[in-house]
């Protein structure tokens, strides 16, 4: 089961080979392996990348070593 890894609702939708849509905060999300890259979806259809402050703290663990 795909939960949407912002929220963590289970309102995702399918839209690509790895890529999801969440319906619930409206971000889609590519999944590979164990990593995820989420993507805001601009009015025009765009994506840019989420500034997820939980992946931040990932990032800050990373660094740390
Ligand atoms: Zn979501």
């Amino acid at each position: 089961m795909i939960t949407c890894p912002v929220c963590g609702q289970r309102t995702v939708g399918k839209v690509g080979a790895d890529q999801y849509f969440c319906w619930d905060c409206c971000v889609e999300f590519i999944m590979s392996g164990q990593s995820f890259k989420v993507f805001d979806v601009e009015l025009d259809g765009t994506l840019t990348l989420h500034d997820d402050p939980m992946q931040n703290a990932v990032n800050l663990e990373v660094q740390k070593g």
